[in-house]
């Protein structure tokens, strides 16, 4: 038995707990990080960076298919996935080793092993008490399925897809929100022949129906197969593969199906109710403070209820860690956290999409504009189309930006200040921006929604 006290506790060291844990030491509290497996989490180890190395494995193999139309004499001969699994594996352990290192630099304590709350100020791990002023619970998430589909064998979430040593021929995907979709993007780049199913009437249903509608063109362009507005009733697999039926009766062979619903928060058995946290539907409720029912109790990252996202988690737990030195941060607003859906085409937005706008201020107050990317000399040059929609409240600011098109998501910064900063299009058309750039679609979208369309 020991036991260990410290300023701050954080159980779980993903992106929302190693973030509190960095943030928290540099400010002068001394943290315990309980972490079960590694620090990083599921962003790190199996979410946003491997499956982001993937995706740039798939990029380079479309650019080699067409690399004739940029004058380059090449040809794809085929994927290694050995290679590409050297590869991703390589990203991942030099950031892993880094942020191992961040840590001991900061003089954090790391505790290995599973803890459970068994007070609201303090976390058991084996025979191990750790206690602390305040504790962050940052437990993050699993990969959900749907009632009667078992996942094993050929019915796989994205961590099995990740580690995945063949490219699969045939492969079915549920779910067309982001990870249905990038998974389905490096596959059909990589060769396979694939097809998604979706319940809801669009692909990326979160994002404006705009934009939702030109992805499953650009998707169906590609050749990627998609059953919208259905639902599986019953999969069996066998050795040579599996057979999923839909409600509507027709039915999808694939080598492998891929289980993409939604992550659920994992909260279960680890104490939280029996302390008296209040939940709901195994999330951890808190307050716009990221701070539980139990004062001194906090909670960050995908255990609480909004967008499961590790830019979110970490800004909660920088968040957290400020408030508790006392310094009283600005509240994180879950509509300005910007989102991208890596794929080919990216998506990226931020606010409000122009249904939601046009319930929150009334159809008539608002109003909108498309800028086709066809119009930009740099979209042009990389040979992407696109486009990159505005919308703004009427003689008011700029609340939702909706883009489409390869390598968007690195504008959304941009688009993330004037939403933020509640900025009027008139404030941000006068904003020089550099040619030949993307960005600069962007800035002619702002001067076309401030009434001075350059090309339109
Ligand atoms: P996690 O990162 O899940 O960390 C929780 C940590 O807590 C884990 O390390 C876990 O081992 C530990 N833990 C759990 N229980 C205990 C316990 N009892 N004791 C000790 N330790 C415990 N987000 C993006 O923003 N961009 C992306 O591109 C992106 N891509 C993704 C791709 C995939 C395939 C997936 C699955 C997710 C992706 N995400 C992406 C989402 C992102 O990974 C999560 O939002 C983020 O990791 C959440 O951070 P977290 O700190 O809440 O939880």
């Amino acid at each position: 038995m020991s036991e260990q006290n410290f300023d701050l506790v954080v159980l779980g060291a993903g992106s929302g707990g190693y973030a509190a844990a960095l943030r928290a030491s540099q400010l002068g509290l001394s943290v315990g990080l309980i972490e079960k497996g590694k620090v990083g989490g599921t962003c790190l180890h199996v979410g946003c960076i491997p499956t982001k190395a993937l995706l740039h494995s798939a990029e380079i193999a479309d650019a080699t298919r067409d690399s004739a139309k940029y004058g380059v004499t090449a040809s794809l001969e085929g994927i290694n996935i050995e290679g590409v699994t050297a590869y991703r594996e390589g990203i991942v352990t030099s950031k892993y080793k880094g942020l191992q290192g961040l840590i001991k630099a900061r003089g954090i304590t790391t505790i290995e092993g599973a803890g459970r709350l068994t007070s609201p100020t303090t976390v058991q791990v084996g025979d191990q008490t750790i206690t602390g002023k305040n504790v962050i619970l940052a437990t993050g998430s699993y990969s959900r399925s749907l009632p009667g589909l078992e996942i094993g064998g050929r019915v796989i979430t994205s961590e099995q897809a990740l580690e995945l040593d063949f490219v699969p021929k045939k492969v079915a995907v549920l779910g067309g929100g982001v990870i249905g979709v990038e998974f389905s993007s490096v596959w059909k780049s990589w060769g396979s022949d694939v097809t998604i199913i979706e319940a809801l009437p669009h692909l990326v249903p979160n994002e404006d129906e705009s934009i939702s509608k030109q992805f499953e063109r650009a998707f169906r362009k590609r050749g990627i197969n998609f059953k919208l507005g259905t639902r599986f009733s019953s999969v069996t697999q066998n050795d040579e593969g599996v057979v999923v039926t839909l409600e509507n009766g027709e039915t999808v062979e694939a080598e492998l199906l891929l289980v993409a619903v939604g992550r659920g928060p994992s909260t279960a058995g680890l104490g939280f109710e029996e302390v008296g946290v209040t939940m709901d539907r195994g999330f951890v409720i808190t307050n716009e403070r990221l701070e539980t029912n139990i004062p001194g109790l906090y909670a960050v990252g995908d255990i609480v209820p909004g967008l499961q996202l590790a830019h979110r988690g970490f800004q909660q737990g920088i968040f957290v860690a400020e408030e508790l030195a006392g310094l009283n941060p600005v509240i994180i607003e879950d509509v300005n956290i910007p989102k991208v859906t890596y794929s080919d085409p990216e998506v990226a937005s931020v606010g409000l999409t122009e249904a939601r706008a046009a319930e929150k201020y009334g159809a008539d107050q608002i109003s909108s504009y498309d800028y086709n990317l066809a119009g930009n000399g740099k979209s042009h040059i990389i040979g992407t189309s696109g486009s990159i929609k505005l919308v703004r409240v009427k003689d008011g600011p700029v609340v939702g930006v909706h883009m489409i098109g390869a390598r968007v998501g690195e504008l959304i910064g941009e688009a993330q200040l004037a939403v933020s900063w509640e900025a009027y299009p008139e404030d941000v058309a006068p904003l020089i921006h550099a040619h030949p750039t993307q960005n600069e679609a962007l800035g002619e979208a702002f001067l076309a929604l401030a009434g001075k369309p350059l090309h339109a």
